[in-house]
């Protein structure tokens, strides 16, 4: 019932992202191995899967074990029940005033992080019992119930006819960086909420991908992993997923659209920002900022051509970019390149591409334009 395009090189845009699924279910595996038994594990597929493409993912991860999925908005789990996903779908952030009802339809456990949804909630679970889990703020500062109004919030989900209080959850703030003390603070405040209103053993998290590999305490009854499954490293810019064993899930390949000789003086693109110094062998390739190739790799990024690295010079355009190919082998038109991943021994990782921009792996996958089509190998 989930349909996977697979590519076709006779149709299409000769632009396009190839998904691996069994780098994901790679990846999947070392969150299982990293997790004592009995630990249950719900990937985060938030954002269409972190942008790769939420069905084909979510089907992978369910049949290698999840217990169930997490998502961010009703819309997202609403995808996946279509598709005819019965397991447990988790509802980290989407809880709003308004939404009730689409969380009951659809047997979500959402994360309740204010005291108002409690009656909202309880009165749109009508006959049926919505498991919840209360979501706390113990140091992360963001979404959360704070510590003077937890108590008032348990007892409210305990007597609110409809409603199941499942567990305490909460998110840490630095669990990238696994030394840092906030890291301890956080979990302590949890286990410290979980005694206190006889929770223990119930189901509590707050676990993400970077404190599944480094913090085995903080592990607790489920865990989320998230970026790592996607082949990124958690610890960004600590390391590469590469290096710590992760396979890269992405490969985002175009194809040369015309090449062109430049005389030395003559410039390429918006503002004239690379003047070429040199006669020099420009290519175009079919990929812009509207595709996610960001504006911010114009005269930064290098991709690859036939295993070498070729620099993109010049802005980066809503459609197009421009790479100068002078000191490589002579190519033709339609000849493959490679923006991101592996092309033979070379690669592009995602952590190259992001310190590039400035920016985390998790925005250059969520970034990646929906007009690209995905192709899952
Ligand atoms: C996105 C998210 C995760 C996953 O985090 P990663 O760093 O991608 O592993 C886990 N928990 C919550 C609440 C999230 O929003």
């Amino acid at each position: 019932m989930i349909t996977m395009p697979t590519r076709d090189n006779s149709a299409g845009r000769p632009t396009w992202l190839e998904i691996d699924l069994d780098a994901i279910q790679h990846n999947f595996a070392m969150a299982q191995r990293a997790v004592a038994p009995g630990v249950a594990l719900f990937p985060v597929v938030k954002a269409n899967g972190y942008g790769l493409g939420v069905l084909p993912i979510a089907q992978r991860l369910l049949e290698a074990g999840a217990d169930g999925l997490c998502v961010a908005m009703v819309e997202e789990a609403d995808l996946l029940r279509r598709a005819g996903i019965q397991q447990p779908i988790v509802l980290l952030s989407g809880l709003s005033a308004g939404l009730e009802q689409a969380v009951v339809a659809l047997n979500l456990q959402p994360f309740v992080f204010d005291l108002a949804a409690l009656p909202r909630l309880s009165r749109a679970a009508g006959t049926r019992t919505v498991p919840l889990f209360l979501k706390i703020n113990t140091g992360m500062g963001r979404l959360g119930l704070t510590a003077d109004t937890v108590a008032e919030a348990v007892a409210s989900a305990r007597a609110l006819p409809g409603l199941h209080l499942d567990g305490l959850v909460a998110h840490l703030a630095a669990a990238d960086q696994p030394d840092h003390p906030s890291n301890s603070q956080q979990l302590h405040n949890l286990l410290d909420l979980l005694t206190r209103f006889d929770l223990t053993g119930r189901r509590a998290s707050l676990a993400n991908s970077a404190a599944i590999l480094s913090r085995p305490d903080t592990h607790l009854a489920w865990v989320r992993p998230g970026i790592m499954l996607y082949g990124a490293s958690p610890f960004f810019p600590a390391n590469t997923g590469r290096a710590i064993g992760l396979q890269p899930v992405v490969r985002w390949c175009t194809r040369i659209l015309q090449i062109s000789t430049l005389s030395p003086g003559e410039s390429v693109g918006y503002g004239h920002t690379f003047i070429a110094q040199r006669p020099s062998r420009i290519a175009i390739l079919p990929v812009g900022y509207a595709d996610g190739y960001s504006r911010s790799l114009g005269n930064q990024a290098t991709v690859l051509v036939a295993g070498q690295r070729a620099p993109v010079v010049g802005r980066v355009s809503m459609d197009t970019i421009a790479i100068d190919l002078t000191d490589l082998p002579p190519v033709a038109t339609g000849q493959p390149v490679t923006l991101l991943g592996n092309d033979g021994e070379a690669h592009i990782d995602v952590e190259e591409m992001a310190a590039w921009r400035g920016t985390i792996p998790y925005e250059v996958f969520c970034n990646l334009g929906e007009r690209v089509p995905r192709y899952y190998v």
